[in-house]
């Protein structure tokens, strides 16, 4: 059981390291996206057995030792588990892929479902050290280097969850600035549910994710100064917004807010910005084809549980504009009718605003 079991991974594996290594310098917050996004899943089904636990993710830029370890409290995972997720990667058909779908790190990874190895765009080495939350389940200990070589043996750590510890390179632009962590993490998790605090020179453990985003609070519990204030600092807009209304569907997993911009003083740039999130996740922003076109000359956040982290090409349209997954098409049609019906409403039941607000 507890023996040691070193191996390399596939040839075809190697092909892979060195791709996503190419994108290292334009994509590499991608890793924090990755990374976190595993370790909030595994606190999330960990909550799903027991619902009292909070749970947590601490990441930690560790300066001395050149390390940025990404710690959970989550469900942990046991040595059949490793094996089988980590080790057993299959990137069949991998070269065919990219030559098609020449798009970045952020496609390969998502077509072949391999976030963890992103680790690689950064480090030379990786180790994970995690036990399951099944008592008798041994802790696991993994290490493999940039070359594809691993070993696998029993592991020291005590607590139930796992920790996944990066070796950087001494030049690593992390360790020079830890702010760009911090800003990697409030990109991608500034909504997440579950608190994620970063410990680094500076950052004192502080939590990237407030509690309750303000926007997601009952439309009767905000402040309206607060939400000026939230909304001014988020898209960067020098004046508040004219008016903002939130909707939901259940059925989608979709909750959002949009904001009306004041462009009465010639806003610079004709579009908006909406935001997009998937269970707490920055997923990008302004994505076409998802939102429609006249939704985003506003502004906006919008957070849908059914959509993959990474909308690809193919989950778009295609040239005939018809959507070609079912999610973003219902998406789509869903902003288009809450757009509608908010505006319908302003001018039919609400018009003296209506014309304050468009003279
Ligand atoms: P994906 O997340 O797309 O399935 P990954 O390569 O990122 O692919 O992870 C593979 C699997 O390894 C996950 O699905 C999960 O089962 C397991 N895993 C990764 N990180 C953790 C973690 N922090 N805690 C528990 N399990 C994990």
């Amino acid at each position: 059981m507890g023996e040691v079991k070193q191996g390399s991974l596939s040839i075809e594996s190697k092909n892979i390291f060195s791709i996503l290594k190419r994108y290292l310098y334009s994509e590499q917050d991608i890793v924090f996206r990755e990374l976190v996004s595993n370790a909030l899943d595994a606190v999330e089904k960990r909550r799903t057995m027991d619902p009292s636990r909070g749970g947590r993710v601490d990441v930690r830029l560790d300066m001395d030792m050149g390390r940025l370890i990404i710690q959970d409290d989550g469900i942990g995972m046991t040595r059949d588990e490793v094996d089988r997720y980590i080790n057993q990667i299959a990137f069949s058909g991998a070269e065919d892929f990219i030559k098609k779908n020449a798009e970045g790190a952020d496609q390969i990874i998502g077509h072949f479902g391999v976030g963890f190895y992103s680790a690689f765009m950064l480090a030379d080495r990786v180790i994970i050290e995690t036990k399951h939350m099944e008592g008798k389940s041994p802790a696991v200990r993994w290490e493999c280097d940039g070359e594809m070589h691993f070993i696998m043996g029993p592991g020291a750590k005590t607590e139930t969850g796992t920790e996944v510890i990066l070796h950087l390179p001494k030049d690593s632009p992390y360790l020079q600035a830890p702010q760009l962590v911090h800003d990697a993490l409030c990109k991608y998790f500034q909504f997440a549910k579950t608190p994620i605090c970063f410990h680094a020179p500076g950052f004192d453990g502080m939590a990237v994710n407030p509690a309750k985003p303000l926007w997601q609070q009952a439309k009767e519990d905000i402040d309206s100064s607060a939400m000026e204030s939230f909304y001014q600092a988020f898209f960067q807009d020098s004046a508040p917004p004219l008016s903002w209304f939130q909707f939901s569907s259940v059925d989608l997993g979709l909750r959002g807010i949009l904001y009306f911009r004041n462009t009465k003083n010639g806003a610079d740039e004709l579009d908006g910005t909406v935001k997009v999130y998937c269970r707490g996740v920055y997923v990008g922003e302004n994505i076409p084809g998802l939102i429609p076109k006249f939704v985003n000359l506003q502004n906006g956040i919008i957070e849908c549980d059914a959509l993959p982290l990474v909308v690809s090409r193919g989950d778009l349209r295609n040239e005939k504009g018809q959507a070609q997954s079912e999610v973003v098409a219902l998406v789509h049609e869903c902003l288009v009718q809450e757009v509608a019906i908010e505006l319908n409403d302003m001018f039919t039941k609400r018009r003296a605003e209506y014309e304050r607000l468009w003279p």
